[in-house]
């Protein structure tokens, strides 16, 4: 169960507001915004609470089942004429959307930081993953969806096309960690690619996507394509699965697995971008400051509330006390805060759920031995959900730590005799989303990276460098997903693939036996046999 639909079962009584509200947008905007979706009028209300104080920010309705079928049935309906629309049109409201999303973003970064606590600076990161993404897919679209020849195995006499046809309906659930890039960013590539979209974003951050996919309609997205339905996952999110041509979800492993194999029963597509426990393995060689900044923002950017921020650090031991002092010193300096402006540098956990996690896990490590070298304490005074970001050593495998997944800002740092040593603790996960290397041979650096079981790794970056390259894929090893986002792989995989081919008449000559079957094999021999000399 999630944080949200917990809180949909019974309301957690909200803790009291720490400061006076500052809280931007007002009830005004949420009580607009929450109007746009995709529920029938009369249904239950779910409030919104803002973790950066407390405060009630709006409500939205609990959907059910049959919002669900609705939704489905006008998306299905809007679809068709989508599907028939040009690329380059459907490629052309990517482009007007990016300028939107640049020209909005005030709005845009009031939202997130509102419904997800984080700090300013890292709803920016968001900002600019919406911008990139819209013109990737925008540009590469066009080429990768146009009909392609591909050889046959007679050349000349049969031609091939591969074509590709939009899913349908694409079904979107995500996220509270990243509102804007989790909800949209995916949908950007099943819109362009010709499909809808119905998707149920995490009932906490609700407003930033459906403020975005209004800025897509403004953009020219045809009204109704989008069907957002907001409520719990277990009747919104089951309804989507029960009936979407093809489904993306970016959330847990333990949900991941469940809904796989829910798809796999209706034989639909899946891709899936699940949790990590992701590490950094610093190398002998690195230049120390360089490595204690990164690690600084691999662990702590968005509060840790990342699925590719790194929660373990491997550092050589003969520098591990010098790396540990540095890192906690920098760390230590870090300022949180819970305004909506750029200045702090940390935000609030997003759920109280969030916050119990981190503090279970610092307690049972303290408990079995560990010590902190950076932050442990909670800071109510700034908001009910703050926490200091958090470094631990002297973590064994007995603690919680060690091997399940924060999500939260809490890194733990191990001490390596030999390279060979430090990536094998680094595969010695279930997981295998994210990895860093910080090294100053980055040859060395390369065939480490090389050796790490994980869909990315960065190579002196802890997560952006890898997630920025958009042309290439995106996603899990092991139990940290199921196909790709991002590159081609994220385009093509919101598409059937389809083969039309064409015999010519000499082809059906060539190929039809008649009365001589063994004169048959033996042309076809000769055929096979000249043909391997050929260049392809
Ligand atoms: P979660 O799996 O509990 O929820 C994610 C979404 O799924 C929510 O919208 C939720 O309402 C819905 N959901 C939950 N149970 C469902 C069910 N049975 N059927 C249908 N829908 C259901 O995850 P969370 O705790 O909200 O998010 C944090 C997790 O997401 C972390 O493990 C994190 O690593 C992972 N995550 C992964 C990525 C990635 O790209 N790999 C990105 C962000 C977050």
């Amino acid at each position: 169960m999630t944080a949200t639909d917990a809180q949909v079962d019974a309301p957690e009584a909200p803790t009291r507001p720490a400061r006076p509200s500052t809280l931007r947008p007002g009830r005004l905007e949420t009580d607009r915004l929450a109007r746009r979706v995709a529920v029938a009028e009369g249904r239950e209300l779910q409030q919104v609470i803002s973790p950066l104080t407390g405060e009630v920010i709006g409500e939205v309705p609990i959907g059910t089942a049959e919002d669900v079928a609705a939704a489905m049935a006008e998306c299905r309906r809007v679809q068709k004429r989508w599907a028939a629309t040009p690329v380059k049109d459907r490629a052309a409201v990517l482009l007007r959307y990016h300028d939107l999303v640049l020209d909005h973003q005030d709005e845009l970064l009031d939202l997130i930081q509102l419904e997800n606590g984080k700090a300013r600076v890292w709803a920016f990161e968001e900002i600019l993953d919406q911008a990139v993404t819209a013109r990737y897919y925008a540009r590469l679209a066009p080429g990768a969806l146009k009909p392609h020849r591909r050889l046959t195995a007679l050349p000349g006499l049969v031609s091939a096309t591969e074509h590709h046809v939009p899913k349908g309906v694409v079904g979107v659930i995500s996220p509270w960690n990243y509102p804007l890039v989790l909800a949209v960013s995916d949908a950007l590539a099943a819109l362009v690619a010709g499909n809808g979209i119905v998707i149920k974003p995490d009932s906490q951050t609700p407003f930033t996507a459906i403020r975005a996919f209004e800025l897509l309609e403004q953009a020219g997205l045809p009204e109704g394509l989008v069907q957002i339905v907001t409520g719990p996952g277990r009747s919104v999110g089951q309804a989507i699965i029960a009936s979407a041509d093809y489904l993306m979800f970016t959330g847990s492993t333990a949900t991941g697995r469940t809904i796989g194999g829910q798809v796999g029963e209706r034989l639909v597509g899946y891709s899936a971008e699940l949790g990590g426990k992701n590490a950094m393995v610093v190398t002998a060689d690195a230049d120390l400051e360089r490595a204690v900044e990164g690690a600084t923002v691999a662990c702590f950017a968005n509060t840790g509330q990342l699925c590719i921020s790194i929660e373990r650090i491997y550092v050589p031991r003969g520098i591990a006390s010098r790396f540990t002092k540095a890192f906690a010193a920098r760390v230590e300096a870090l300022r949180l805060g819970a305004e909506q402006e750029y200045g702090p540098e940390v935000g609030a956990l997003a759920s109280p759920d969030q916050l119990a996690k981190v503090r279970e896990h610092i307690d049972d490590a303290i408990a079995k031995g560990a010590t902190v070298a950076a932050g442990g304490r909670l800071r109510p005074e700034i908001g009910p959900l703050f926490h200091e970001p958090t470094v631990l050593a002297d973590v064994t495998a007995d603690m919680a730590v060690y091997r399940e997944e924060t999500f939260g800002p809490l890194v733990s740092i191990y001490a390596y005799d030999t390279v060979d040593e430090a990536v094998d603790a680094v595969n010695d996960t279930e997981y295998g989303l994210n990895a860093s290397v910080y090294c100053s041979d980055v040859k060395h650096g390369r065939a480490i990276a090389a050796r790490l079981m994980a869909g990315t790794v960065n190579v002196n970056d802890g997560y952006s460098s890898g997630w920025g390259s958009l042309d290439a894929p995106m996603g899990g090893m092991k139990a940290s997903g199921v196909g790709r986002r991002h590159g081609r792989d994220g385009l093509l995989k919101y598409t059937e693939s389809q083969t039309i081919a064409v015999r010519s008449a000499l082809a059906a000559k060539l190929q039809d036996p008649g009365d001589d079957a063994p004169a048959y094999a033996r042309r076809f021999t000769k055929l096979l046999k000249a043909a391997k000399h050929l260049p392809r």
